[in-house]
């Protein structure tokens, strides 16, 4: 037997070994392992539909060899929401790390692998849901928005995290990139100004995803959270017009922050923050457009 003829597991393929798509649509083990190894996704058969990537009675696990399906997979089975709704979007996220993410230059394999397993559909109302995996930013409640998946990504990768390191975040938002962060393997510690947020993502990532190594809290981010610093990494959502003094002292030595800075409001450009020796050498990343950065040390 030629290791073409088994999948990763050394399970015999049979007959099915030379097909490209099962008959529900979705790819065979043999065509997911040669996506995976040379990441790239070939174009799916003409006939196979938008709606054929829904296929309602697919259980999880026949649809995944990766390990980002375990990390998704573990959060499910703990998690109160219903496993099926959840699960429907997998070839559509495996489709955004591909063409939006990969094609891209993001090669951070704990990125990847959290982004490819985070059902982001649920952080947003459900009338978007079908926009979920799409190559935009999307309006959550209160005139926040959750950032396009790439600038997730790309934020997630220039820190520089190793799975262990405590990370603060400022502006919760939906607790996406929170929940990309905790998939990371970091312990999260996330700060929002604005109460119904607060509240409807902390019902979200605490009692239904259940993620343990997470902590929110409602206050003024530009004032970081004292309590548990320092922090290794500190990522910021929100554009600010200078980077606040408080989340320096709060950053450890060697650590690295991220932060949208700019004169005007929704024009910045990301400020990569090293301290070393005590002192915060900025590297400049590229232009974005991130909602304010509101509070003391702020926009007022
Ligand atoms: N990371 C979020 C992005 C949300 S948009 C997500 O994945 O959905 C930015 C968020 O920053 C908004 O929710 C906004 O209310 C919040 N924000 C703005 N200024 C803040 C401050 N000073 N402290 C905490 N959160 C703040």
């Amino acid at each position: 037997m030629s290791e073409e003829d088994t999948n990763p597991k050394g399970q015999y393929l049979g007959r099915h070994k030379d097909l490209a798509y099962e008959p529900c649509g979705l790819p065979t083990e043999r065509v997911r392992r040669l996506q995976y190894e040379n990441r790239v996704l070939p174009a799916p058969p003409v006939e196979i539909k938008r709606h054929r990537e829904i296929p309602a009675h697919m259980p999880g696990h026949m649809v995944g060899d990766i390990a980002g399906d375990c990390a998704l997979d573990a959060h499910l089975n703990n998690s109160s929401h219903d496993f099926n709704k959840a699960d429907i979007f997998k070839y559509s996220r495996r489709r955004m790390v591909q063409e939006q993410l990969v094609s891209r230059n993001i090669n951070d394999k704990h990125v990847l692998r959290a982004m490819e397993s985070i059902p982001r559909h649920l952080f947003i109302s459900e009338a978007l849901h079908a926009t979920a995996y799409e190559d935009r930013p999307l309006p959550i409640a209160n005139g926040q928005t959750i950032s396009q998946p790439y600038v997730v990504a790309f934020m997630c990768q220039l820190l520089l995290a190793e799975p262990l390191m405590k990370v603060l975040e400022i502006g919760t938002g939906s607790g996406y990139q929170a929940a990309v962060l905790h998939e990371m393997g970091l312990k999260v510690f996330s700060v929002e100004r604005i109460q119904n947020l607060y509240e409807n993502t902390r019902v979200l990532l605490q009692e239904k995803f259940r993620y343990k190594n997470m902590v929110l809290h409602l206050s003024d981010g530009t004032l970081g959270w004292t309590q548990h610093a320092l922090y290794d990494r500190i990522i910021v959502a929100a554009g600010g017009p200078s980077v606040p003094q408080a989340l320096k002292d709060q950053l450890a030595e060697g650590g690295v922050m991220l932060i949208p800075i700019g004169d005007e409001r929704k024009k910045q450009r990301i400020v990569r923050v090293f301290k070393i020796n005590g002192q915060c050498k900025e590297e400049d990343c590229g232009p974005v457009s991130f909602v304010d950065l509101v509070g003391a040390d702020g926009w007022r």
